[in-house]
């Protein structure tokens, strides 16, 4: 068998790649006809299939048309020699929604990246203002933050210039962080957070540890309406100091148990800061939930810093700590260390700070953990300066990790940043079954980079340098980075969203 076609296989019946590589045996390709790009002499990887060979890839219409030994007549060639050809890489969790954080993310190999976390609120105009000018394909969910602040009768979410919803001020100054919903209150948010998914929201996004009011209670009765609207939660757990005894996993259990209760499908986010040096545990707790028949699945990013809003809640225990403590936190704008003194000045201020201080043992750990997804949490670039995750996240787990350290295979890495994100999505947007594989029928979302070169470059103190290694990067067939240079000019992004009624 010297190729693998595509006209026998309709492009929705062939996802499984698998299924054409025995099913179809073609011996040639005879009505492909001229195809709009020939990508030739690549290894290609498909995590779903596990094909792993040296093919020609054929695109037409922004859709992947044959995988096959033969060199159909093509308007485009692209020599792809000592590449892998992977499917293009999928981030859940970028805040970074502006286009320059996308320029940062597609030189990183990212073709669709979502801000599923906080969520946007409301969900009809963050879409509409996107639709026709991505760099990449975007997508969000509906924020419970921004609802939960119209609940409370505060109308228009504080957003950012680019339109990411902020995290709110701390300081027990704002009833809708700090206080419990009244039951009117909290069937007013269940409304809101429903009619925001008849926008197209991907589910329900929870900053639970930024709006500290919400009781177990509200979160549950959510969960619940998650399960009978069939959309998944994304959380970022409760802080650990909510729970008297418990330690970094009692926020795990409240999640599970509420998923588990519920039916509802539930992604945790960045389970590398949440958990810290009780990742093992956790991921126990949730594999042992995964095989109890749990939808729960969990991401990290591979770095052992992370970033938030220093005038959030998250920072309201942060009066008279140690010198050290303050040491550890980095402001992002200029790059200094910060002081007691500094830390008053920023927190009344507001901003972006990086908080160091995690094992990078316990980072490495997680980071080879096959089915933990690969997830940024990138933070926007368009206010400056950022966390180097929004830049490097991608190319550190394939240059850094799966080739200089070895603790994860190739096809294993591809798979957490392509295959595995696009399944957790497939229920809520079957547009997804079509992204995260190189198969006939796949969109053409592809990201072609040389295995023994690609690398971050971006640092804590420079995080505003683009990846290296990651050649070529198709968006829907159209090149967004190509000879590792961004194309200008270009908008092939399209809208992740759920079918709305
Ligand atoms: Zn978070």
């Amino acid at each position: 068998m010297n190729s693998v076609a595509s006209r026998p296989c309709g492009r929705r019946a062939t996802l499984a790649a698998v299924m054409c590589l025995t099913v179809v045996a073609c011996g040639g390709l005879p009505d492909l006809g001229p195809v709009d790009l020939l990508i030739t002499g690549g290894r290609v990887m498909d995590p779903d299939s596990g094909l792993d060979a040296v093919l020609n890839v054929a695109v037409r219409d922004g859709v992947i048309v044959a995988l096959t030994e033969d060199t159909p007549e093509a308007h485009e060639v692209v020599d792809a020699g000592g590449l892998v050809v992977a499917p293009g890489f999928i981030d859940l969790h970028a805040h970074g929604q502006d286009p320059e954080s996308s320029r940062y993310q597609a030189r990183d190999g990212v073709t669709t990246a979502m801000e599923l976390e906080i969520g946007v609120y409301p969900v009809g105009p963050w879409y509409a203002a996107r639709e026709g000018r991505a760099l990449i394909h975007f997508g969000a969910s509906v924020s419970h933050q921004g609802a939960r602040r119209e609940a409370f009768g505060v109308m228009v979410a504080e957003t950012s210039g680019a339109g990411t919803l902020l995290l709110g001020r701390g300081g027990a100054s704002d009833a809708y962080l700090y206080e419990a919903a009244s039951e009117d209150e909290l069937h007013r948010l269940i409304r809101l957070m429903e009619r925001e998914l008849d926008q197209g929201g991907l589910g329900f996004g929870f900053g639970i540890s930024y709006t500290p009011g919400a009781r177990h209670l509200e979160l549950w009765r959510l969960f619940a309406t998650a399960a009978d609207r069939q959309v998944p939660v994304f959380i970022h757990l409760r802080s650990a100091g909510a729970f008297r005894a418990g330690g970094a996993i009692a926020p795990f259990q409240e999640v599970v148990a509420n998923a588990a209760a519920t039916g509802a499908s539930v992604h945790i986010v960045h389970m590398n800061s949440s958990a810290g040096e009780a990742a093992p545990s956790v991921l126990e707790l949730i594999r042992g939930a995964q095989a109890h028949g749990v939808d729960v699945t969990t991401e990290a990013y591979p770095y052992t810093a992370s970033a938030s809003r220093i005038e959030s809640a998250l920072f309201d225990g942060w009066a008279n700590r140690t010198d050290a403590a303050y040491q550890e936190l980095q402001w992002v704008e200029t790059g200094a260390r910060l002081t007691e003194e500094t830390f008053r000045t920023y927190r009344e201020q507001g901003g972006w700070v990086i908080m160091h201080g995690r094992v990078e043992e316990t980072n490495e750990w997680v980071v080879s953990q096959p089915d933990v997804i690969a997830a940024s949490d990138g933070i926007p670039f368009s206010d400056g300066r950022a966390h180097p995750r929004g830049a490097g996240t991608f190319a550190r787990i394939l240059g850094h990790y799966v080739r200089d350290r070895g603790v994860l295979s190739l096809m294993d890495g591809l798979r957490k940043m392509t295959l595995l994100p696009a399944r957790r999505l497939e229920t809520v947007a079957p547009q997804m079954a079509a992204k995260g594989r190189v198969q006939v029928g796949a969109d053409a979302d592809l990201t072609l980079f040389d295995p023994d070169r690609v690398i971050d470059r971006a640092t804590y103190d420079a995080p505003d340098r683009f990846s290296e290694g990651i050649l070529h990067v198709l968006v829907a067939g159209t090149f967004v980075v190509r000879d590792e240079a961004l194309v200008d000019g270009v908008t092939p992004g399209q809208a992740i969203r759920a079918p709305t009624p």
